[in-house]
């Protein structure tokens, strides 16, 4: 089975664990036993830096190497949804080459989608 791994904040102990999510059908699995405390973290409760940032920011003091994990993640993220930008505009760029092929007047409506 596919899966993936996410940084995520323990609400319990409030630390950060790297937890796998499972590409099961027709859900994805998302529990994560914390390493720390032992805590069993539920999709509810499955805080992602980016949603867990302001509650760090302003509720806790973490360590200097949290923060840095943090940072890299959030780098990584960005660096990861930018390449995800540039292969959806290529492909938006493809479907409306494939539909101007199809003889469709280019400043249609239809595809006005910029
Ligand atoms: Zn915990």
């Amino acid at each position: 089975m596919n899966q993936h791994t996410e940084t995520i904040v323990c609400p319990e102990c409030e630390t950060l664990q790297a937890a796998t999510v499972l590409h099961s059908w027709p859900w994805w699995t998302y529990v994560h036993k914390c390493s720390h405390c032992r805590y069993i973290i539920l999709e509810s409760e499955w805080q992602r830096p980016l949603k867990a940032l302001p509650f760090i920011s302003f509720n806790r003091n973490y360590s200097p190497v949290a923060i840095g994990q943090i940072r890299l993640q959030l780098t990584q993220q960005l660096s990861d949804k930018a390449t995800q930008l540039r292969e959806l505009q290529r492909e938006i760029d493809c479907i409306k080459n494939s539909l101007i092929s199809t003889g469709l007047n280019p400043n249609s409506p239809f595809i006005q989608i910029n």
